[in-house]
C-alpha cells in the first residue's frame, strides 16, 4: 500500500481481457519483456472465465496465479464481471474505471476484436476498457467509483485479436519484439493445461510461433507481437524511431561497410 494515499503501489502498465488466457496468448511476451525491463506491470482479468467445458473456478484461478509467475507480472486483479455474458454497461465501465483508479497507469493496453468464432465476450471487453480508461478521469462522481479520485490514464494501446473477423485500418501499428520471451510466453500459455492441454497445447503452439514469427518477420525480428494506437505514432527521434524496427528479415548483403544492415 502507498501510505500518503491510501491507494495500491502504482502500476506503469496495465492490460485488461475479458479471459485468464487472453492476455498471455495476445501479448504475453511483451508483458514478460516489460517486467525485465523493469516496468511494474499488472494485469486485469475482466471475468474469471469459468465456465468453460474442463476448467473449474479453483483450477482457473491457480492456473491464472501460474501464468502470472511465469510472467513475471507483479500484479494480477480479477474485475469480477460475468464470463459468457459480459457486456459493455455503466457497471461494467465503473468497476474497471475503479481499478484503474486505484492503480494508476500510465498506459492501459486493451484486448480488442470481434471474434465470431469465439467468445463475444472479446468485444465487449474491449469496448468496456476504452470506455473505462475514459469514465476512469471523471469529476464529480467518485461515489460510483469506491470514492477514489479521478485519474487520467494517458495512454491506450489495443491489443489486436489476430482473429478478429475485420481487417481493421488502425491509425497505427507497430511489433515488439519477444524474441527473447516467446518461450515464457508458451510457457504462460502451458499454464492453462483445463484449456490446452496436450494435443491442443500443440496447436496453439504452432499457431501463436506462426503468428509471432510473421508479425516479427516484418519488422526484422524473430518473433514479435503487434499493437495497434487509436493515434498515429508520436516520436521526437526519426532516427531512433525507424532503427526500432530492424527492417527486412534476410536483408541482401551488399559489399562495402556503408551497406551493412545497422543493428
Ligand atoms: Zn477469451
Amino acid at each position: 500500500m502507498d501510505d500518503a494515499t491510501n491507494l495500491p503501489e502504482r502500476l506503469d502498465v496495465v492490460a485488461v481481457a475479458p479471459h485468464p488466457d487472453d492476455l498471455e496468448i495476445l501479448c504475453g511476451g511483451t508483458l514478460a519483456k516489460l517486467v525485465k525491463q523493469g516496468y511494474r506491470v499488472g494485469i486485469f482479468d475482466l471475468t474469471c472465465g469459468e465456465p468453460t467445458p474442463r476448467g473449474s473456478l479453483e483450477i482457473r484461478k491457480q492456473e491464472a496465479e501460474l501464468a502470472r509467475q511465469i510472467l513475471g507480472v507483479q500484479v494480477r486483479i480479477n474485475i469480477d464481471l460475468p464470463n459468457r455474458i459480459l457486456m459493455d454497461g455503466p457497471e461494467a465501465r465503473y468497476a474497471l474505471a475503479t481499478a484503474f483508479r486505484k492503480y494508476r497507469p500510465q498506459v492501459v493496453i486493451a484486448a480488442f476484436g470481434r471474434t465470431p468464432a469465439g467468445s463475444p465476450d472479446h468485444y465487449q471487453g474491449g469496448l468496456i476498457a476504452e470506455a473505462a480508461r475514459f469514465h476512469s478521469q471523471l469529476t464529480k462522481w467518485d461515489e460510483r467509483f469506491d470514492d477514489t479520485s479521478p485519474y487520467r490514464v494517458p495512454h491506450l494501446v489495443y491489443a489486436p485479436f489476430p482473429s478478429d473477423a475485420e481487417n481493421r485500418l488502425w491509425n497505427s501499428t507497430f511489433v515488439i519484439d519477444i524474441s527473447e520471451t516467446i518461450e515464457q510466453k508458451l510457457e504462460a500459455v502451458k499454464a492453462y493445461q483445463s484449456q490446452f492441454d496436450g494435443n491442443r497445447f500443440e496447436k496453439v503452439r504452432h499457431y501463436l510461433t506462426s503468428a509471432n514469427g510473421y508479425m516479427g518477420g516484418r519488422c526484422g525480428f524473430l518473433y514479435g507481437e503487434q499493437f495497434a494506437l487509436p493515434t498515429p505514432v508520436g516520436g521526437d527521434d526519426l532516427f531512433k524511431l525507424v532503427l526500432g524496427g530492424k527492417g527486412s528479415f534476410a536483408p541482401v548483403q551488399l559489399p562495402g561497410r556503408d551497406h551493412l544492415p545497422m543493428s
